[in-house]
């Protein structure tokens, strides 16, 4: 496939954990694909070389998602080395489970500014932009539809991205770019996994009728359905991926 007709991805927070799955499901699929971290480098590195050595066309770009100033210069910098962006997919995500009101004031604020800020962030530039008939994918979570104890501000800064979702596909008319969520139940990362005994992740794991937990590559996969070319009438909608939990 040559440069000019190959369309371009960014995918938020892809160093590790499912970004990098949905970065080479992406690349996979055709997509000059960049990848954005905010601490992980060498990580995110090693995965551009792993693409690049498959004949895929790959960046690492560093980026908090949080910061306006770095999502505009992301996009500069994605534009310069690959050219517009045709998929923008949210995934850069916290969770820290902790009851409501043990959160700090650091911990509240740095929450919302990585997920629900960091989602605003990209979303607006976005809108200037990225080319017509795209596709955004934003990153909600099932614990919205659980409403567990532990879980408040994350599921509150996820709700606010369910909402972008529904707003933004419609502010996006005319540009025939569809906006949807994927919104997983537990999937074995370091996010769900770090700080949970064997027992719990087990307990976690029983929950869904299919009885396991979710692998990066589940998700992955919807990601890559709704990018598609030929899925274009999937719009504004949360799609909920937790092997039936809820
Ligand atoms: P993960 O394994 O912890 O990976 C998180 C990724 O986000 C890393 O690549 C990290 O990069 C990046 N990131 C964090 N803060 C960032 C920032 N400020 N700017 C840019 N990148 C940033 O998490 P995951 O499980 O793959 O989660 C991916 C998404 O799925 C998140 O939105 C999460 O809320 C959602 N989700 C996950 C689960 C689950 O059970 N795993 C369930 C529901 C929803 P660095 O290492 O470079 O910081």
């Amino acid at each position: 496939m040559t440069q000019a007709s190959r369309k371009v991805a960014i995918v938020t927070g892809a160093s590790r954990g499912i970004g990098a799955v949905i970065a080479r499901q992406l690349a996979a699929q055709g997509f000059a694909v960049a990848i954005n971290y905010a601490s992980s480098a060498s990580e995110a590195s090693a995965l551009v070389v792993e693409l690049r050595q498959a004949g895929h066309q790959a960046i690492a770009i560093k980026a908090d998602v949080a910061n306006a100033a770095d999502v505009a210069r992301m996009f500069d910098e994605i534009e310069l080395q690959l050219g517009k962006v045709d998929v923008l997919v949210n995934n850069a995500g916290i969770l820290k489970v902790l009851p409501l009101a043990e959160h700090s004031d650091e911990l509240y604020e740095q929450t919302f500014a990585i997920n629900t800020r960091g989602t605003f962030n990209t979303l607006r530039e976005a809108a200037k932009r990225m080319n017509d008939d795209g596709r955004i994918v934003n990153f909600s979570s099932s614990t919205v539809g659980l409403n567990m104890p532990g879980y408040a501000v994350y599921i509150a800064s996820k709700a606010a991205v369910e909402s972008f979702t529904h707003v933004f596909a419609k502010e996006l008319r005319g540009r025939r770019i569809t906006v949807n969520a994927v919104a997983p139940g537990p999937v074995a990362t370091e996010l769900f996994l770090q700080g949970k005994s064997e027992e719990q992740i087990q307990t976690f794991a029983r929950m869904p009728p299919l009885e396991r937990l979710g692998q990066p590559e589940d998700i992955a996969e919807i990601v890559s359905f709704l990018v598609s070319p030929a899925v274009g009438w999937v719009n504004g909608q949360v799609l909920r991926a937790n092997g039936g939990l809820v």
